[in-house]
């Protein structure tokens, strides 16, 4: 049996055990490392749903993990028995329009592991053990980079993906709202494609500490500043706030011909001055999830080139999933907090 960590619908996490499929002769019998528990598994613990995905059967949240090998079926070839595994959770349909054009975040039919989005859902990998694709799977032959640190693929890839819808940011200055675990991860992917300067903004003092340990040349705390402050500070701004607040801070601050990326879910309705756009000549761009930037990820973390280690505030069993949850929920102490089985 296996334990296994299931939102049943709003404030109702439970544990439940489960019997881990049969493998197929392509798939993986993988153990959990860790699982960070993102932003949207805490929507679905709060509210029971993200947006308009709403939880409608028992879903098993979880799409920032790593494992390590526990059997593999008879073909398998990419993974052996042991390893340490980062794992892939978007499985683009590969035969769309849109996967045929290079662009399998925006799959017609994309199947994202832990989420409601489809029905029946796509259910995590916040569980004991669980059978994944060889596809979907890296092994990790460095012994010193950890679990943990390879949970972290996911979240950087939303950073790097955000990054590279910005364009080259090579010798520009990037400004970053909100300094949560997508913050400072487009931190650290601004830094790693050159770009010369990073600020970050954000209305917490704690969040602002982290964005500077991974690399933040300047920190703002925007409820304070003044608009002379903010103004004209940056080419490009990364908004992964998700607060309109946040959005007027990266209008207020980028420069006539700059780029502004969404990377943060906003509020349904935003007032939006669509004129500053015009008059301004900036570019509003949008960031989902990440495709080719996960094996990117992958690369930077298991080279250290990117060291996610400061972001990742606490790891609790995955027995205590619900203690981890409403860890998760406090900024004032938690940046990234994941589940681990041992
Ligand atoms: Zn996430
Ligand atoms: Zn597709």
């Amino acid at each position: 049996m296996s334990l296994a960590c299931t939102i049943h619908g709003a404030l109702d996490l439970r544990l439940d055990q489960e019997t881990p499929p049969a493998l197929g002769p392509h798939d993986v019998l993988l153990r959990l490392g860790a699982g960070g528990i993102c932003g949207s598994d805490l929507h679905y613990y709060k509210e029971g749903r993200v947006g308009a995905f709403v939880v409608r059967e028992p879903l098993v949240p979880g799409h920032e993990a790593s494992g390590v090998v526990d059997a593999v079926g008879a073909e398998v070839t990419r993974v052996t028995p042991g390893q340490k595994v980062a794992i892939n959770p978007s499985h683009p349909c590969g035969r769309c329009d849109y996967c045929r054009a290079g662009r399998g975040n925006l799959c017609r039919h994309m199947f994202f592991l832990g989420s409601a989005s489809v029905f029946p859902h796509a259910q995590g990998m916040f569980r004991e053990r669980f059978v994944m694709g060889e596809a979907q799977l890296t092994p990790i032959t460095e012994p010193h980079v950890t679990l943990g640190e390879i949970a972290c693929a996911e979240p950087l890839s939303i950073g790097l993906h955000a990054i590279q819808r910005a364009g080259p940011v090579l010798g520009e200055t990037v400004l970053v709202t909100g300094g949560g675990t997508i913050g400072c991860m487009s931190v650290m992917a601004a830094r790693l494609a050159g770009a010369a300067h990073v600020i970050a903004c954000d209305i917490n003092d704690r969040a602002l500490e982290m964005a500077r340990a991974v690399g933040a040349d300047r920190t703002i705390r925007s409820d304070r500043a003044g608009a002379a402050e903010l103004a004209d500070l940056a080419e490009v701004s990364i908004e992964a706030a998700g607060s309109p607040a946040a959005l007027g801070t990266c209008l207020t601050a980028t420069r006539r011909g700059g780029r502004i990326v969404q990377v943060g879910t906003l509020p349904p309705e935003v007032a939006f001055p669509a004129n500053s756009l015009m008059a301004r000549e900036l570019d509003y761009r949008g960031a989902f999830r990440a495709h080719l930037e996960f094996d990117w990820a992958v690369q930077a973390i298991r080279t250290r080139r990117v060291d996610v280690r400061p972001l990742i505030s606490a790891q609790l069993p995955l027995a205590r999933a619900q203690d981890a949850f409403d860890l998760a929920l406090d900024r004032t102490r938690s940046t990234k907090v994941q589940v681990v089985c041992d």
